[in-house]
C-alpha cells in the first residue's frame, strides 16, 4: 500500500522534504497557508552542505544555473579596512563547491518544479494536527480533515505544529536585533562578498547573477521599533559607512525587516508519533552563520531518506538534532562576538582578533559547519 505523507508549510524545507518523500515513493501532499508564492525580494546564500542535498536530489545543477559562485571577499570594518580577506576559490578546494548566492524566488521555483502538479495546495492554513496523522486545515471557508502516515512541521519559525504538539516548547526569543534584506536591481559597480561590521550593526552584500545584489543589514534594535519608513532607517544608519553600501541602499526600492528571533531553548525531540518537525519550525536559529536554510535542507534529505524505515523517524531525530542544534549554538555565538558588540573596548578587541587570525585558521572555522553531506543510501533521491 502507498504510504501517504502531509507536509505543512512550502518553503524551502517543506518542498525539499516533499521532494525527496516523493522520489522515495510515498503520496505527498503539500498544505502551505499563503494564497500564491509572492517572488520574497531576498537573497540566500547556500553553502556546500545545502548544495550537496540539493545534488542528491538531482537539483544541484539546475541550481548553481540560478546562482553566483563566491567571489573573493572577507570582513570589513564600517570605514571598509580589512579585517579578514579570502580569495575566490579557496572555499571551493576547501569543500568541493563553492557557496553560491541565490535570490530565494529562482531556488523555490526550482523546488516547485520538481513537484508533480496539484501536490501543493496553497491557501490552506493547517489549525489541528495529532500525533497519529489527524490533520485540519482550512480551505477558503471549509475545515478540511486529511490523515496520513507522516506528517512534516515545515511550517517556519511561528510553527503552528510546535505550537500544537510542543506545548512544552519556548516560543522563539527576539535577540534584541533588526535585520533588512533588500536586492537591487542591475549593479556595475565592483563587488566583493563582504560582511562589514561596527558596533553593534552589520552589513553584508552577495553577488547575483544577472548583475543584482542581495544585500542585508542588521542593528541592535527592541523588536518591532518605530513605526515608518525602514528604508530611512537604514540609509540613516549605514548612508556613511564605507562605498558601495550607500549607493546598494539608494539602488534598492522595496526591503524586507525581519525582528530576529531564535529557539534559545532547544527542543529535546523533533519527533511525536507519526509527527517530525524540521527546518525553522524544529531550530528557528540567527542567520548569522547563513545556515538556517542549508539546515532546513539537510533535515529535508535526511527526513526523506529514514522515513520509510520501521524506526526512520527515530533515527531521523538522533541524526539531526545534534547537528542543527550544534550549528544553532555556534550561530547565536558568532553574532554575540560580531555584529551585536557595542561596546567600544570589545569591538577593538574583536577587530584585532579578526585581523591576526591567520586566514587558513579562519576559513576552517567558518566552513566546519558547510562541510557535510548526506549520508549514504540517499542516492535513489535523485531518480
Ligand atoms: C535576515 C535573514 C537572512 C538569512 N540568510 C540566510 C542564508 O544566507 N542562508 C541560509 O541558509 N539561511 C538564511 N536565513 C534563514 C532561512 O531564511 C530560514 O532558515 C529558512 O527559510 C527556513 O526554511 P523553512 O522551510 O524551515 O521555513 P520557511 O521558509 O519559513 O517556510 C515555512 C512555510 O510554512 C508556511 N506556513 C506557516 N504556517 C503555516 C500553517 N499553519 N499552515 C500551512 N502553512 C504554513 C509559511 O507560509 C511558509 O511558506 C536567513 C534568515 C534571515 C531572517
Amino acid at each position: 500500500m502507498t504510504r501517504t505523507a502531509v507536509v505543512i508549510g512550502a518553503g524551502i524545507g517543506g518542498l525539499t522534504a516533499a521532494i525527496g518523500l516523493h522520489r522515495t515513493g510515498w503520496q505527498v501532499t503539500v498544505l502551505e497557508r499563503a494564497a500564491a508564492f509572492a517572488p520574497v525580494g531576498a537573497g540566500l546564500v547556500l553553502q556546500a552542505n545545502g548544495l550537496r542535498c540539493l545534488d542528491a536530489l538531482g537539483l544541484g545543477a539546475d541550481v548553481r544555473k540560478q546562482g553566483h559562485a563566491d567571489v573573493s571577499g572577507g570582513t570589513r570594518r564600517c570605514d571598509g579596512r580589512w579585517l579578514a580577506r579570502i580569495e575566490a576559490g579557496v572555499l571551493e578546494r576547501m569543500l568541493g563547491t563553492p557557496a553560491i548566492g541565490i535570490h530565494r524566488a529562482a531556488l523555490h521555483e526550482i523546488l516547485l518544479g520538481a513537484l508533480p502538479d496539484g501536490v501543493v495546495v496553497t491557501g490552506a492554513e493547517v489549525r489541528a494536527v495529532t500525533t497519529d496523522g489527524d490533520v485540519t486545515y482550512q480551505n477558503k471557508d471549509m475545515a478540511v480533515q486529511v490523515n496520513a502516515d507522516l506528517v512534516v512541521g515545515a511550517d517556519g519559525i511561528h510553527s503552528a505544529v510546535r505550537k500544537l504538539l510542543w506545548p512544552e516548547a519556548a516560543a522563539p526569543a527576539h535577540i534584541g536585533v533588526t535585520a533588512w534584506r533588500g536586492v537591487t536591481p542591475v549593479w556595475d559597480g565592483d563587488l566583493a562578498v563582504a560582511i562589514s561590521w561596527g558596533r553593534g550593526a552589520e552589513f553584508g552584500m552577495v553577488p547575483l547573477i544577472d548583475g543584482r545584489v542581495y544585500w542585508f543589514a542588521a542593528v541592535n534594535a527592541p523588536a518591532g521599533g518605530p513605526a515608518g519608513d525602514d528604508m530611512a532607517r537604514v540609509r540613516a544608519r549605514f548612508g556613511n559607512w564605507h562605498d558601495p553600501i550607500p549607493a546598494l541602499i539608494t539602488a534598492t526600492s522595496t526591503v524586507l525587516r525581519d525582528d530576529l528571533a531564535c529557539l534559545d531553548k532547544p527542543l529535546t525531540t523533533y519527533v511525536k508519533g507519526r509527527v517530525a518537525l524540521l527546518g525553522d519550525a524544529a531550530h528557528a536559529m540567527t542567520p548569522n552563520l547563513g545556515q538556517g536554510a542549508n539546515q532546513a535542507l539537510e533535515d529535508a534529505i535526511v527526513l526523506a531518506c529514514l522515513a520509510g524505515r520501521p524506526d526512520g523517524l527515530t533515527a531521523y531525530d538522533q541524526q539531526r538534532r545534534p547537528r542543527s542544534q550544534q550549528v544553532a549554538k555556534a550561530s547565536r555565538m558568532i553574532g554575540r562576538f560580531g555584529q551585536q558588540l557595542e561596546n567600544p573596548i570589545a569591538v577593538a578587541a574583536r577587530n584585532t582578533i579578526m585581523r591576526l587570525t591567520p586566514p587558513r585558521l579562519a576559513l576552517r572555522s567558518m566552513s566546519r559547519h558547510a562541510d557535510w553531506r548526506p549520508p549514504p543510501g540517499c542516492e535513489p533521491l535523485s531518480q
